[in-house]
């Protein structure tokens, strides 16, 4: 037997009807908000990644799928959509548009992880990106809309932690203060963070080794080390935040995982996923663009992993997974079979929902199977009313059953 590469798995029926509530809510949401698709392509060339999200950073170090195409270019499965939207942004040459752009995409991406509950090595994102815009309103607009979509989806307990990592103009002061004290507390650190702490010491604040947390908590606070410029955009930040109404909690260790983020950085975490427990990580990144060689762009953003929304969903959304069907046809006989699968032709056009099964049924058989099914009603159709052309609509809730037309059929299922 063949069965799915590790890591990687089938969305199958009723899951899948999950998948599209939650993914139309989205774009119902996003769309509310002025945000419009981009669909970008599932690779690009490695450079795209190794210089976006940054050579120090998990991913780029030891997640990427990445291989030689025939003509020797090195492709990459993409990790993460920001790099490949600022990408197109850039090549399309979007800046040109005057107004603040708003774009939302929706796909798998692909990290080779070690797969566990939440984490997979094929997995899904839904994110949005505003690009050309500094103003923090804009980032409390984003978090409104995530607890509009939330909401919507009925998730009601998630903690949204925040904080600010500064700029390039004030955070060196505090990497330099930051290596001192990681440089004293050398041998307590986990193997990556030694590394780390020459290389990339914010990324410290990231680690999630257990005897690293001790150190992590006595070290200084980035807070402390913004210049005024970052000072007041994050106070403006929080004070939108109250405005609405929305809770947060300011971590000063929560950095993010990617090389390019500045200033405010946030996550979105639900207690229901344990270990995995981010469902949405985001923040600013005004120095992506010109990394990538465009013109100097301001951005912030998001990604949620939509497997750990599904997960939460299941667990405390009340989304349906599927509708049953509106009417079950329970012909007795060939002829009357040849009947109703035309009238189930007739009705599926006009938008009702029935089902009916391919084998021949005894009543009682039929019926059951409408049960089962959760039919709201079921059509008895027999050789007299093939003749008389009036069928028994029954109600399976209470059994009531009444005499139709064909077209009093239609008004009853309509209403
Ligand atoms: P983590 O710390 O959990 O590895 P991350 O910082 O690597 O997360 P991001 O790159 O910020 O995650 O991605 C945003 C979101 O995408 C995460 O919060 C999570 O919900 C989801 N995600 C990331 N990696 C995976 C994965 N391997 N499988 C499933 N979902 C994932
Ligand atoms: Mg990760």
């Amino acid at each position: 037997m063949i069965r799915a590469v590790k890591g990687t798995h089938d969305i199958l029926p009723p899951e899948s009807a999950v998948w599209n509530r939650v993914e139309s809510t989205a774009r119902e949401i996003f769309d509310l908000y002025g945000f419009s698709e981009i669909r970008t392509p599932v690779f690009e060339r490695t450079e795209l990644f190794a210089r976006g999200v940054g050579e120090d950073t998990d991913i780029v170090s030891k997640e990427m799928y990445t291989f030689e195409d025939r003509d020797e270019t090195s492709l990459t499965l993409r990790p993460e959509g920001t790099a490949p939207v600022v990408r197109s942004y850039i090549e399309h040459q979007l800046y040109q548009d005057p107004q603040v752009l708003k774009l939302y995409y929706l796909g798998p991406m692909f990290r080779r992880e070690r797969p566990q509950k939440g984490r997979y090595r094929q997995f899904h994102q839904i994110g949005a990106e505003v690009l050309g815009s500094d103003n923090p309103a804009i980032e409390a607009e984003v978090l409104e809309m995530l607890e509009l979509f939330l909401g919507r989806l009925g998730i009601k307990e998630s903690t949204l932690l925040v904080n600010s990592i500064g700029c390039s103009r004030c955070r060196p002061r505090f990497l330099q203060r930051l290596k001192q004290e990681l440089a004293a507390k050398k041998d307590l650190l986990c193997e990556d963070c030694q590394r780390r702490s020459e290389t990339n010491p914010l990324r410290v604040l990231d680690c999630k080794v257990e005897s690293c947390q001790p150190i992590i908590d006595g070290l200084p606070s980035i807070l402390d080390f913004l210049d005024d410029g970052c000072r007041a955009h994050f106070d403006k930040f929080l004070s939108y935040l109250k405005e609405r109404g929305i809770g947060f909690t300011v971590i000063p260790r929560l950095v993010r995982g990617l090389d390019y983020y500045t200033r405010t950085t946030f996550e979105i975490t639900s207690r229901i996923l344990g270990a995995q427990n981010t469902l949405i990580g985001g923040g600013r990144y005004d120095g992506l663009a010109e990394l990538l060689e465009g013109p100097p762009t301001q951005g912030f953003g998001f990604a949620l992993g939509l497997e750990r929304l599904i997960l939460v969903v299941q667990q405390t959304g009340n989304l349906m997974a599927s509708l049953p069907p509106q009417l079950f046809l329970a012909p007795l006989g060939e002829a009357a079979f040849a009947r109703s699968t035309l009238l189930a032709r007739d009705l599926r056009r006009q938008g009702i929902r029935c089902a009916y099964d391919f084998e021949p049924r005894s009543l009682k058989s039929a019926l059951r199977l409408a049960n089962k099914l959760q039919a709201q009603f079921a059509l008895i159709i027999g050789e007299a009313e093939l003749h008389s052309g009036k069928f028994q609509l029954k109600r399976m809730s209470d059994g009531e059953q009444v005499e139709v037309s064909a077209e009093q059929l239609v008004e009853r299922m309509r209403g």
